[in-house]
């Protein structure tokens, strides 16, 4: 998983993670991160409830 600055960890969604950061505006953005080794999948939202609806459709390309 990419290392992230300030990344804090808020739920797991299967092999997703959730978490919040700051981008280099500072302001809080919502990131959906795949853990799986060589899925490499993550994408910032502005809303957690996006970043979790992101995770729960995600299709892992690796099983
Ligand atoms: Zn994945």
């Amino acid at each position: 998983m990419p290392a992230r600055d300030n990344f804090h960890s808020v739920m797991r969604i299967g092999p997703v993670q959730i978490g919040t950061h700051r981008d280099r505006n500072g302001q809080t953005k919502h990131a959906a991160v795949c853990t799986a080794d060589r899925c490499g999948w993550s994408a910032d939202y502005s809303s957690g409830t996006a970043a979790q609806l992101a995770a729960r459709t995600h299709r892992c390309r690796v099983r």
